[in-house]
């Protein structure tokens, strides 16, 4: 069977950093006000957001809805087994974070979890704010984060393991 995530190569924080700001392609800003048919975000004004846009609106789909639509995510992180202590906390944190940011930012979305081989794994519209969902678990349980980032399909696996004892 073909290896899923061999485009997958191990990169730095500063990289990542740098990829984030060309993560949305081009037509994810539109030329004139719309709404996403999906979940109602609207554009206008250069971005996306919650809301009622003035004035005439042309109908679309917004980034997100779009890479759910594809099962495109930007993002991944995978709470691995042996992580599993941490697991249900870890969540509730990953999970709360994601709720503020897409209550701020309709393109910043948890998208579902699913068992892969690696462990748990949750899925995100949104680079950035995987990364700094991660963040906040490594700094509540000491965990140690990994990048993986594949350049061709601009996806991003964040693997969470437990600190290695020293
Ligand atoms: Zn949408």
């Amino acid at each position: 069977m073909a290896e899923p995530f061999s485009r997958f190569k191990s990169v730095s924080v500063d990289v990542l950093m740098q990829m984030e700001l060309e993560d949305l392609p081009a037509h994810a800003f539109p030329t004139s006000p719309t709404e996403c048919a999906r979940c109602g975000a609207v554009y206008y004004d250069g971005r996306w957001r919650w809301g009622v846009a003035p004035g005439h609106v042309r109908e679309g789909l917004c980034p997100a809805c779009e890479r759910i639509a594809q099962h495109l995510p930007a993002a991944w992180i995978v709470l691995t087994a042996g992580f599993s202590e941490h697991q249900d906390n870890a969540l509730r944190l990953i999970e709360e974070g994601a709720e503020r940011a897409r209550a701020l930012h309709p393109l910043r979305r948890l998208i579902g979890r699913a068992m892969g081989a690696d462990g748990l794994e949750l899925s995100f519209t949104d680079m950035r704010l995987a990364r700094e969902l991660a963040d906040i678990v490594q700094h509540a349980f000491h965990a140690q984060l990994t990048y993986y980032y594949d350049a061709e399909a601009r996806q991003l696996r964040i693997v969470v393991m437990s600190q290695k004892p020293s």
